[in-house]
């Protein structure tokens, strides 16, 4: 192998072409590769190339519809970008079980958005508190003259709170502008107001701005969702008291509250994803809420109602849009958008937890009643199979083998692919 030069000169200046050329001679791909590498899929090379950085082709993943979801009412047909096996049939599955009672009921959820502007080099922290509240307005009006057409929509800075701490860099005091962002995610919205209020907060407080940033904690637009769970559906009394014993254990020990979240969050993100949103922002602000009375824990919660069902809630940061970011531009998230026929990003919030919802209890059933690798395995071994070599029509036949001999493999897969070649052969 020919060594890898990594420092190229205006690499980020060169077309599409040029840079696959550089990459292909590098890595010495072959035809096959350096092909795979122009399929570009329904964007335009032009497209990718505006999106991000250094950009040399694009990346799919599979596109798959989770079923079964009534939330608040209406049936959903939920769009879900994932490479991970059985976790849209989890949902639907789980969504199935939530519909004999009625479905999901989310709650209303505010766009309101936190921009925070760090001040320094106070020398009287009370002080300057004291002028930025009664100043209030002033704040307020100089934030909302960045957009005037969210202000038109009827979004806009609506409040200020501070925070103040002692640090090893001296006080620091923080202003926290609370923003109505309506049908966008909002981070370049606030980060624009934040960063307009630099002259008018230093000139009142006599001090030194630095960050001036969205904070991915959203605490002011929390999705609420809940749900009972029938128990006949979930295989009885003795799978409810399974479940809520494996609830407890998340509630106790942060190890196991760090699995009972990404399973939250295998449905969120794949949404998230699916429609263009940012999956960063959305993780950050979910784990750092999951942190925040002082142990990380487990986003959901679970008790018995009177009859023995199963009742969860889940409660969680969803800072997502309909509009901005690429939500607007991605074709296959406008499409995907259109397929969840959501009015606004509030009912598209009230989906996005009714799905992390339902994606929990699914995990936590098959955890506490047949074990999560039946299952996951199954669709798993598919992956097994193509890995090992399998040609596409013998996969789901080596996988079945797979399956029913509890070797899920890959030195096994091509056992078995040689035992089939030899069969099949003259
Ligand atoms: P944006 O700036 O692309 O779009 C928002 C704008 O759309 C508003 O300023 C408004 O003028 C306009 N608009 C039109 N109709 C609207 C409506 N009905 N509701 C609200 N606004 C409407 O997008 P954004 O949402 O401010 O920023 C999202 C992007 O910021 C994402 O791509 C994200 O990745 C990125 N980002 C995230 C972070 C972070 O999370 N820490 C930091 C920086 C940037």
């Amino acid at each position: 192998m020919k060594e890898i030069n990594s420092k190229i000169s205006g690499f980020y200046k060169l077309p599409i072409e040029e840079r696959q050329k550089i990459i292909a001679d590098q890595l010495r791909l072959n035809e096959d590769e350096l092909d795979l590498l122009k399929k570009y899929g329904y964007f335009k090379p032009e497209q990718l190339d505006t999106m991000i950085e250094n950009v040399i082709g694009s990346y799919q993943l599979p596109l798959g519809i989770a079923c079964n979801f009534k939330i608040n009412g209406n049936d959903y047909l939920i769009p879900m970008v994932i490479e991970e096996p059985s976790v849209v049939a989890a949902a639907s599955n789980a969504a199935r079980i939530a519909r004999k009672h009625g479905g999901f009921q989310s709650d209303k959820v505010k766009s309101v958005m936190i921009s925070q502007i760090q001040i320094t080099n106070l020398e009287k922290m009370d002080e300057a508190e004291k002028k930025i509240l009664s100043n209030k307005q002033k704040i307020l009006e100089i934030a909302n003259q960045q957009d005037p057409l969210l202000i038109k929509l009827g979004g806009g800075a609506i409040d200020i709170e501070i925070r103040k701490f002692n640090t090893n860099f001296g006080n620091m005091l923080i202003v926290h502008l609370l923003v109505d962002v309506l049908d966008a995610m909002g981070a370049n919205v606030v980060n624009t107001m934040a960063e307009a209020l630099t002259c008018y907060l230093e000139d009142l407080t006599n001090g030194k701005i630095l960050l001036r940033i969205v904070s991915n904690l959203a605490t002011h637009r929390l999705a609420r969702s809940t749900a009972t769970f029938d128990k006949e559906l979930l295989g009885g009394d003795e799978v409810v008291d399974a479940i809520l014993n494996a609830y407890e254990f998340a509630r106790v020990d942060p190890y196991r509250a760090a699995t009972h979240n990404k399973g939250i969050m295998n449905g969120i993100i794949a949404l998230t994803l699916a429609t263009g949103n940012d999956t960063r922002a959305i993780e950050s602000g979910a784990h750092a809420y999951a942190s925040l009375k002082g142990q990380y824990s487990p986003l959901t919660i679970y008790h018995k109602d009177e009859n023995g069902n199963l009742v969860g809630e889940i409660e969680l940061p969803l800072a997502l849009g309909i509009i901005g970011g690429m939500t607007k531009i991605h074709p296959m998230a406008k499409l995907a958008l259109k397929i969840l026929n959501t009015r606004d990003t509030e009912e598209l919030c009230q989906v996005t937890a009714a799905l992390g919802l339902a994606q929990n209890l699914a995990a936590l059933r098959a955890l506490a009643s047949e074990g999560i690798q039946k299952g996951h395995m199954a669709l798993h071994s598919r992956n097994i199979a193509k890995l090992a070599g399998v040609p596409d029509h013998l996969v789901e036949e080596v996988a079945n083998i797979l399956v029913k001999d509890k070797k899920i493999r890959i030195d096994y897969a091509k056992e078995i692919l040689e035992k089939l070649n030899d069969k099949n052969s003259p």
